[in-house]
């Protein structure tokens, strides 16, 4: 076979070459105006009131934290199975990282775990909890909103997987992923593997007006022209907060709104190769589970199988390029060396003995995919 088939893989176009290009040439290069359009694009195209851009989504997953005012030794809850990030985040603010165990078939936080490891402790030992929905699969965030409302615990939703994505709640509305409605942040990543490439660069998305002041303090600097205790002129700032340099530049942004223009699009080819997987291992191969009146993003497609690495190794001689998430978080060395050796989650284990993603991208060929499924079933056979 000529082709190599990666896991997954941006979907660059003449447009949104020619986007970077003109931004390139105009009078700003960084905090222009693309920056802004890009910001009230993808706060309209999830429907949350505000949205802020930064330079990744683990600069975003850090400012969220500080914005919710987590400080040094508060405990919040994540799920192992996720990037490093969704947990490190806790780690910046010098918090303390619980892990709640996965759904055995949605593969996502699962919230009765969540609730029996914040049941087990004393009222207010928890401060937040950060679900993840995982390779693109909305999490029902009504039912964690409710649990997080009964202790008094914020919600940051890591929808880095997943715009475009939507769960319904018990009311039938459809809640996009980051809208807002039952998380107090959403956070997307436009790191090429994901749906909208910005080469780096991410976006946090609220409803509450005050946390999105505080996340644009934090971006820069912690500097501010509004809400000044004094005012010695037009040159005249201040800084009110440590914050950092988190900016998204103004180019990144072009190809950023050009990029989010064909997210529907890819969202639907995902599915479709998706539905093709399905019917092809239909009761033949597990994989992720579809809850009802979700949509789901598919950033991955996750397969489980008992001979995995020998999977892994078979494909790649096929020039396949399959990809495993993810290795549970309590399992890497940084978190095994600060306490979590005994950690017992079971289900995110066993799930990771045997999860493999296959190729999932808007540009997957018909013909690409076909052949992977092939190699699939040739092995399993
Ligand atoms: C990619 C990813 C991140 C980090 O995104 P960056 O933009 O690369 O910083 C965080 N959480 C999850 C679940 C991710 O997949």
């Amino acid at each position: 076979m000529a082709f190599k088939i990666p896991y997954g893989r941006q979907n660059i176009e003449q447009d949104d070459i020619n986007a970077v290009l003109k931004t390139l040439q105009a009078d700003f290069l960084t905090q222009g105006p693309k920056v802004k359009e890009f910001e009230e694009k993808f706060a309209a195209y999830v429907g949350a009131n505000y949205a802020l851009a930064v330079n990744n989504a683990t600069s975003g997953l850090h400012l969220s934290v500080l914005a919710m005012g987590l400080k040094e030794g508060e405990r919040v809850i994540t799920t192992p199975i996720t990037f490093a990030a969704s947990a490190n985040c806790i780690r910046f603010a010098n918090g303390e990282v619980w892990f709640a165990d996965i759904d055995p078939d949605t593969y996502l936080l699962s919230i009765e775990s969540t609730r029996k490891l914040i049941e087990s402790k004393p009222k207010g030992f928890f401060k937040g909890i950060i679900p993840v929905d995982f390779a693109g699969l909305p999490i029902n965030l009504e039912a964690f909103r409710e649990l997080a409302d009964e202790h008094n615990l914020w919600i940051i939703e890591d929808a880095c997987h997943a715009p475009g994505g939507y769960f319904t709640d018990s009311k039938n509305t459809i809640n996009n992923c980051g809208n807002g409605n039952y998380a107090d942040i959403g956070v997307f990543s436009f790191h090429p593997v994901k749906h909208i490439a910005c080469g780096e660069g991410g976006m946090l998305t609220t409803n509450s007006k005050e946390i999105y002041t505080k996340l644009s303090l934090l971006r820069t600097h912690g500097i501010t022209k509004e809400n000044m205790i004094e005012n010695h002129g037009g040159w005249y700032y201040e800084m009110q907060e440590l914050g950092f340099n988190y900016r998204l530049t103004d180019f990144q942004s072009a190809l950023g709104i050009t990029q989010l223009a064909k997210n529907n699009k890819g969202v639907q080819r995902r599915n479709e190769i998706s539905n093709n997987y399905k019917k092809a291992f239909q009761g033949k191969i597990k994989f992720q589970s579809l809850p009802k009146g979700t949509y789901n993003a598919h950033h991955l497609f996750v397969i489980e199988t008992e001979n995995r690495k020998d999977l892994y190794d078979f494909l790649r001689s096929h020039n396949i390029f399959a990809q495993i998430h993810y290795i549970p978080v309590h399992k890497l060395p940084y978190y095994q060396n600060i306490g979590y050796s005994n950690a017992n989650l079971v289900n995110a284990e066993n799930y990771y003995s045997k999860c493999i993603s296959l190729p999932m991208y808007p540009s997957l060929s018909n013909e690409e995919q076909k052949f992977v499924i092939d190699k699939v079933l040739e092995f399993i056979n």
